[in-house]
């Protein structure tokens, strides 16, 4: 989901509320769940729920991606998470960290 740290990303990115994040603190929200990871599908009112299949670079043990760091050039159509993705996935679980930054952010 989140692209590996580089000088030139560390210059961060805003935070709903205007304030910025730098790109390690960012990361640094992820819990490593790995919920992201798993397909998803809609039940039959239009509900997102979490398949069992996961990403084929995913470990399952550890929920973590084995290709991280180039997990945009493996063709799994990984999708990077910034706040303005978050605010608009609604395939992520409601306890994703970052579902939970940005709408602690939106509230206040
Ligand atoms: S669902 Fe959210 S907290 Fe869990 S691994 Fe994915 S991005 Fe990180």
């Amino acid at each position: 989901m989140l692209s590996a740290l580089s000088p030139e990303k560390m210059s961060g990115q805003r935070r709903a509320g205007g304030e910025v994040v730098t790109t390690a603190e960012w990361e640094a929200l992820c819990r490593r769940c790995g919920q992201c990871c798993f397909e998803k599908d809609l039940d039959r009112r239009g509900r997102v729920v979490t398949t069992r299949v996961s990403c084929r670079h995913l470990d399952i043990v550890s929920r973590t991606c084995r290709v991280y760091r180039k997990r945009f050039e493996v063709g799994e159509d990984c999708v990077k998470l910034t706040p303005t993705v978050v605010r608009d996935a609604l395939w992520l679980p409601e306890d994703c960290a970052y579902v939970e930054y940005v709408v602690n952010r939106r509230d206040r």
